[in-house]
């Protein structure tokens, strides 16, 4: 196999390009532009590397940019992909779209979460095309918007594309990222009875009760969620986000509201978690007739898992092996990511991107070495992995 050598000065540059500019998540922010200028920029510069663009236009005038390199011969397809959007830039202590380089590193809103993993992509296909490649499977690019959200472009995207594999390069902080958490919001309600605060043993108070709730939640999670081990995702986990009752100081309270969120292993599903609390809440309606609760599930994205001798997983172990000289350290992702949105529609999906720091945070950057180097490790997949036959004839895009 090949060694490609990754063009550093264009790749640090598209970076760059795309650190300035503003792809802030519409949703997560009223009124931010969201992916368009993105959009725009990723399609010109794919162009301009010889690839077939196409605009996948989602709900609200959010884009997907989707590039293809067609392949020659019958050969394994890939997906090569990652978001546009960034989170906020409020409270940030940088200047979020002046892209700035010390030390090896580039600072920025988006450098590390997830400029820099798409800068990768941009720059393993150059050091591919300047190399002379010759693909024989084909090659996909999917720049998708909205993952900080509700993760509409993932969504969208996997209804119209089939491919045999896909790489995502999130930061992994050059790990082989393997398995992440998911997660399911509930909401619990208990009911109390409204009375004048001087009528005791009149009134029944919702949220005294909803206390016996949260020493639920804390018992669950320290005896029953710290139990569940998973060799690279530590332990599913639940916490108390959002609370909300009472009438008044005199008043005792009709009802209390409490939203929780869980983060599930991979094989944990919402109705799990709904069953554990009918329990709890059983268990507490037992011990005092007045107490009266429900809980509902509200939303849940399940988490992921590949097996770490899939053929993907292992076609990316010997490209990180090539390039970096040592063998992969295999990861899991405490976070939610879309992966499991590709794994779900049958893309096995594996996540690698470079270290760095500040995801969400007020000073962001992301290492330019792995940078570099991540765009090496996926030229060397790609060339791998396209070489390999089909194993059964799907459908392409
Ligand atoms: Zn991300």
């Amino acid at each position: 196999m090949t060694r490609w050598a990754v063009d550093t000065e264009a790749t640090t540059q598209y970076l760059a390009e795309m650190v300035a500019i503003n792809s802030v998540n519409p949703s997560l922010v009223p009124g931010a532009p969201g992916e368009m200028q993105m959009a725009e920029w990723l399609t010109k510069t794919c162009t301009d590397l010889g690839l077939n663009v196409i605009i996948q236009h989602g709900t609200h005038g959010r884009p997907n940019v989707i590039a293809t390199w067609l392949g020659k011969g019958s050969g394994r397809s890939i997906l090569l992909t990652g978001h546009m959007d960034t989170v906020s830039v409020e409270s940030m202590d940088i200047p979020p779209f002046e892209p700035r380089i010390e030390e090896g590193r580039l600072y920025g809103r988006g450098a590390f979460d997830m400029k820099g993993g798409l800068a990768s992509i941009l720059g393993a296909i150059k050091a591919l095309k300047d190399g002379g490649f010759e693909p024989t499977g084909r090659i996909i690019l999917a720049f998708v918007c909205d993952e900080e959200y509700a993760s509409a472009g993932t969504e969208k995207l996997v209804k119209e594309i089939k491919v045999d594999a896909a790489i995502l390069t999130e930061p992994s902080e050059m790990k082989l990222c393997i398995a992440h958490r998911g997660f399911a919001w509930l909401t619990l309600t208990t009911q109390g009875r409204a009375a004048h605060g001087s009528l005791f043993d009149e009134g029944v108070d919702a949220i005294a009760h909803m206390g016996r709730v949260l020493g639920a939640l804390e018992k669950m999670d320290a005896e029953t969620l710290s139990k569940r081990h998973h060799p690279l995702l530590i332990r599913p986990s639940v916490h108390a986000s959002l609370i909300q009752g009472g009438l008044g100081l005199s008043t005792f309270p009709d009802a209390c509201t409490l939203q929780i969120e869980h983060r599930l292993l991979p094989n944990e599903r919402g109705e799990n978690i709904l069953a554990l609390w009918r329990g709890a809440l059983g268990k507490l309606s037992q011990e005092d007739p007045q107490f009266h609760a429900d809980v509902r599930l509200d939303f849940e994205r399940p988490g992921y898992e590949i097996a770490d001798n899939a053929p993907i997983v292992q076609t990316m172990r010997e490209a990180f092996t090539d390039v970096a000289g040592k063998i992969p350290e295999m990861s899991g992702m405490l976070a939610w990511l879309d992966s499991a949105l590709l794994g779900a529609a049958g893309i096995p999906t594996v996540i690698l991107g470079p270290g760095g720091a500040g995801a969400h945070a007020a000073v962001e950057y992301v290492e330019l070495g792995d940078v570099h180097n991540c765009a090496a490790i996926i030229a060397g997949a790609v060339e791998r992995w396209t070489s390999l036959p089909r194993e059964n004839a799907q459908l392409q895009v």
